[in-house]
């Protein structure tokens, strides 16, 4: 993370071609586009990756969320079942489609605990919509066995580990639907852009006609098209998919660049009595975009935190705390902060959000630091750095 770092030629002859036609829009224009079609070319390089039949670009990975939960019939007063270590698209897809997050606990994995998950189960729950935070994954057999078991969808917001897989499938094509966000700061980007892999025929093909207002994209006439369904438009615009084009085509060279990285600074930290790593199941392999550990208690971790930035070291999270990635942080959504008013089912079931809590979550975020991979370091930089880490830590520990 980020692919920003390496943008070069590549990138900026994919957008060129697309200026030099002028055509922007992914739809259309056929006689005018010199052959370029960026949005599908990354479509069928996302599908071709992953290894699934399906793939739909969309305007971010928020709405490639958004898009899955309404192409697999999600929708008012369905309940969703969300971790409460995530990111706020998660509960924004949901409520944008008038149906209800519900706040689950993670476990030592820093994904949603499958028992967990079994108990917040009701009659009206629809699907569960695991997060593979920071580089790694939920553990996605017991949640598969637990939505076979009840009937429920199984979607994989793989946002921030593209690239990672689980029993040998990419992250994101084990469940129904597989969601990826392109934003500026994921490993891959297109500026702004999302996408969603399936191998379900029919999702595939909601999820064609609603990220575009409802087009079946039958013929060459746009205006003709009919409207099987409502939909709307999150539509990727061909600059962005451009961008897309050529960063897809480096995701393996991106990963191998953070699985070095992130080698070198794991063997630092191995042997420093008092850390221990974050759990990734047996069968799953990270993408490497961040290093994730524990320390003994919360007084520990926070002094560990503020003592790496005082050393110079960027980019070491300590999410518990944080406004985007944790629960605690939400009034807006604990407190339902909405302008205008919400349906009566959604005020319910979150009216009383406000006073609930989840120590085990805690227990696992309170003692969590997160640290960003970058692409751009030299070898050197990331050997000063892992060393720096173990000294400050080292420190840290010793004084507890
Ligand atoms: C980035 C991210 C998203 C949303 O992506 P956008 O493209 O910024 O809308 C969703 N989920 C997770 C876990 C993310 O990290």
């Amino acid at each position: 993370m980020p692919g920003f770092e390496m943008f070069g030629a590549l990138e900026r002859a994919e957008v060129q071609d697309v200026l030099d036609s002028g055509v922007l829009m992914r739809y259309g224009f056929d006689g005018m586009r010199n052959g370029h079609w960026k949005a599908r070319e990354l479509e069928q390089a996302l599908a071709a990756r992953m290894n699934t039949r399906f793939a739909q670009t969309v305007s971010s990975g928020t709405a490639a969320l958004t898009v899955a939960l309404a192409s697999a019939g999600v929708g008012a007063g369905d309940e969703v079942i969300i971790p409460t270590f995530t990111f706020v698209a998660s509960f924004e897809a949901v409520l944008a489609l008038g149906a209800i997050p519900v706040l689950t606990d993670i476990d030592e994995t820093l994904c949603l605990n499958p028992s967990a998950v079994e108990k917040a189960i009701t009659g009206r729950t629809k699907a569960v919509m695991p997060v593979h935070m920071c580089g790694s994954m939920a553990d996605l057999k017991p949640l598969k066995a637990i939505c076979d078991r009840h009937d429920l969808l199984l979607i994989e917001d793989a946002c921030q580990a593209i690239g990672g897989s689980y029993e040998g499938k990419p992250l994101g094509s084990y469940g129904d639907v597989g969601c990826f966000s392109f934003d500026y700061v994921k490993t891959i980007t297109c500026g702004e852009g999302g996408g969603l892999i399936t191998d379900n025929e029919t999702f595939y093909r909601n999820a064609d006609h609603y990220s575009d207002h409802g087009h079946d994209h039958v013929g060459s006439d746009r205006g003709a098209e009919s409207h099987p369904f409502l939909g709307y438009n999150f539509r990727i615009s061909e600059l962005n998919a451009a961008v897309g084009v050529a960063q897809i085509r480096r995701l393996d060279e991106f990963l191998r660049i953070q699985e070095n990285h992130y080698g070198i600074l794991a063997e630092s930290l191995a042997g420093l009595e008092g850390i221990t790593m974050r759990k990734i199941p047996v069968t799953g392999v990270q993408n490497y975009s961040f290093l994730n550990f524990f320390l003994p208690s919360e007084a520990l971790a926070r002094n560990a935190h503020k003592a790496l930035a005082a050393a110079g070291i960027d980019g070491c999270f300590y999410w518990y705390d944080n406004n985007w990635h944790y629960y605690r942080k939400w009034e807006h959504l604990t407190e339902l902060k909405t302008l205008g008013s919400v349906s009566p089912e959604v005020q319910e079931k979150l009216s009383g959000l406000k006073d609930l809590t989840f120590p085990s979550s805690d227990h696992w975020m309170g003692r969590n630091l997160s640290c960003l991979i970058k692409l751009g370091w030299s070898r050197e930089e990331v050997a000063q750095r892992g060393e720096k880490i173990k000294n400050v830590l080292r420190e840290v520990l010793g004084a507890a």
